[in-house]
């Protein structure tokens, strides 16, 4: 099926399935995928390994902020980098987790992410997720959806894929991040989570991946009036 070159926005709440979905679509219709949260957890990484970050939310912005423009993040083979450094599983700890809500909501460092954002966003193509890609990175993308799922069954997914990498969680512990990380990025002042008045909303409480990339199909057929996909 060909999808003219736009941008895909995808929100949503935390473990809504996003990057999984968004990877899916990419590969499908032959897209770019961009995690906008690898940089805000790159982001909180940093801050952590330099002792920017005490106990929860205790930020030292004073030293944080300054340090943004020598910050070097970016995605080699689809992994997240900080410099030379490969930090694609560290990024996803729930040590990372924990502070990661806090640190997007520091309005020097979403500039900063922007920026990055938006420069991948020259590539077209593009498949991106996040919080507020459609309302804020990309206002005028051409198709956004917004992401949710049953509590239970999204700490249940972020539990078995924290075992699935060796990792030993609390089930608890991973639904109170969730909800409290849902909390964070709906109250925070700049570019909090919302859902686009034009997106489409997906609750993929009960569906697998074959039902997602259906309902995708629909949505794209309609949108740009692709009637037969199998002329593809
Ligand atoms: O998508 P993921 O759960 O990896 O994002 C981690 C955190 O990064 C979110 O909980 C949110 O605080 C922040 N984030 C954001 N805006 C985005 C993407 C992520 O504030 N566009």
């Amino acid at each position: 099926m060909r999808v003219p070159d736009i941008i895909i926005a995808i929100d949503g709440y935390s473990s809504t399935g996003k990057s999984t979905f968004a990877k899916l679509i990419a590969g499908e219709f032959g897209f770019l995928y961009l995690d906008s949260g690898a940089l805000y957890r790159a982001v909180t990484l940093f801050a952590l390994d330099e002792g920017m970050i005490e106990g929860t939310d205790s930020i030292d912005l004073e030293r944080l902020i300054p340090a943004l423009d020598g910050l070097q993040i970016d995605f080699r083979d689809g992994k997240t980098c900080i410099g030379d450094r490969v930090v694609e599983d560290e990024i996803r700890t729930l040590r990372v987790s924990s502070s990661v809500s806090p640190i997007a909501a520091v309005p020097e460092v979403r500039a900063f992410v922007d920026r990055l954002l938006r420069a991948f966003g020259q590539k077209g193509r593009i498949v991106m997720d996040g919080r507020d890609i459609g309302t804020t990175v990309f206002p005028d993308a051409q198709v956004k959806i917004f992401m949710v799922a049953d509590d239970n069954v999204r700490a249940q997914r972020r539990y078995d894929e924290m075992v699935s990498k060796g990792e030993t969680p609390d089930f608890q512990e991973v639904l109170a991040n969730l909800k409290e990380r849902d909390r964070i990025d709906s109250t925070r002042e700049t570019s909090p989570l919302r859902q686009a008045p034009d997106a489409f909303v997906m609750d993929n409480s009960d569906m697998n991946l074959h039902e997602e990339t259906v309902w995708m199909r629909g949505l794209l057929q309609g949108r740009f009036g692709i009637l037969d996909p199998r002329e593809a």
